[in-house]
């Protein structure tokens, strides 16, 4: 088969289309004919190289997959070949504790498609068959590939993590990106009021589209002095951080007394500094978030089905170019999701 492989990590150049031998599929597992793949930062830093982390090479990246079954393995009993199918990013053991809790994102052996296995920048790539999902067919296959890892991360953070209520003010960092993007229309749908954050005034125009009740430019505006002026000087209930570094101090000085920071990410670098005076006397709570469970994608893909979360798809790239789609990716120039198309 075609696949995206690399060698070795760098930039994005190292990234080759060849020849890679087809998968071989297990009894529990699924052969899918990869039609789409979107891109996520993690596909940069999997491409860069992580401390600590030894990505087996060579490494075939791509963690959000649509395509159809191609082949099922003897123990396949819930889908069938030739059948549309979204795959779940996220591969765990599905026997430990965690797993069997339906917390499939604590899974000490969970890894994604694309991360310590090999993922969809190719002609096929294989899942365990509890990975497959319903295939939404108000959707392009570039649109349903766009979903999974966003969608499963900013609901596991702002309803699981955050626990959010109708009614409260929630911060959403980088609307720009595939996760801010899906953010901001997972809290409307709770009935939050948005305050997006972006760095330029067309990306704030779209963020408004998708739902956005306030807008702040972060290159020409202070990002907490607008934050209390949209508040009346109360701050907000919930900041969806994944900025890091660059956000970080303008993040935490936003949230209102009693607010929640949630973040599933770093971009732009992971040192932060909390003052634990404020953290303390404004009863803050510093939450963590990584990807999000099955049962939360299942529930996404119920509601993009019915039409009430869209997909934002921003470029569409052919696989042979993908070096040129990291590098798009890497400029932020985005807004919603870059995409593969096999
Ligand atoms: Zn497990």
């Amino acid at each position: 088969m075609k696949a995206i492989v690399f060698h070795q990590h760098g930039a994005p150049e190292v990234l080759k289309y060849a020849d890679a031998p087809e998968p071989p599929v297990r009894s529990n597992e699924v052969l899918v004919r990869v039609k789409a793949c979107a891109l996520n930062h993690l596909d940069l830093w999997v491409r860069r190289g992580i401390p600590g982390v030894p990505i087996p090479l060579p490494h075939i990246p791509g963690s959000d997959v649509s395509g159809e079954i191609a082949q099922i393995g003897a123990d396949v009993t819930t889908v069938r070949v030739g059948q549309k199918v979204v795959l779940a990013p996220l591969v765990s053991c599905g026997k430990c504790p965690a797993c069997v809790a339906g917390l499939d994102n604590h899974c000490r052996q969970a890894t994604n498609l694309g991360y310590m296995i090999d993922g969809g920048c190719a002609e096929f790539v294989r899942a365990p068959q509890v990975n497959c999902l319903p295939y939404p067919e108000n959707l392009s296959f570039e649109e349903a590939a766009s979903i999974p890892l966003v969608f499963q991360t900013a609901w596991h953070m702002l309803v699981a993590r955050a626990e959010l209520q109708p009614g409260e003010d929630v911060l959403v960092l980088g609307a720009g990106s595939g996760v801010g993007s899906a953010a901001i229309q997972i809290a409307k749908f709770f009935g939050a009021r948005v305050i997006a954050i972006a760095g330029s005034d067309e990306k704030l125009k779209k963020a408004k589209a998708l739902g956005a009740d306030h807008l702040i430019n972060h290159k020409t505006q202070k990002i907490r002095d607008e934050v209390r002026r949209i508040t009346s000087k109360r701050g907000v209930d919930v900041v969806f951080e994944h900025v890091g570094t660059a956000t970080w101090d303008e993040s935490l000085a936003s949230l209102a007394a009693g607010g929640r920071l949630v973040t599933c990410g770093a971009t732009t670098g992971y040192d932060a500094k909390v003052d634990l005076r404020f953290l303390f006397s404004r009863q803050l709570s510093l939450l963590g978030s990584y990807m999000g469970t099955k049962s939360e994608l299942h529930t996404v893909m119920k509601l993009v089905a019915a039409g009430r979360l869209k997909p934002v798809v921003d470029r569409i790239f052919p696989l042979a170019e993908v070096a040129a789609a990291h590098a798009y990716l890497e400029s932020s120039s985005q807004f919603g999701k870059v995409v593969l198309q096999v």
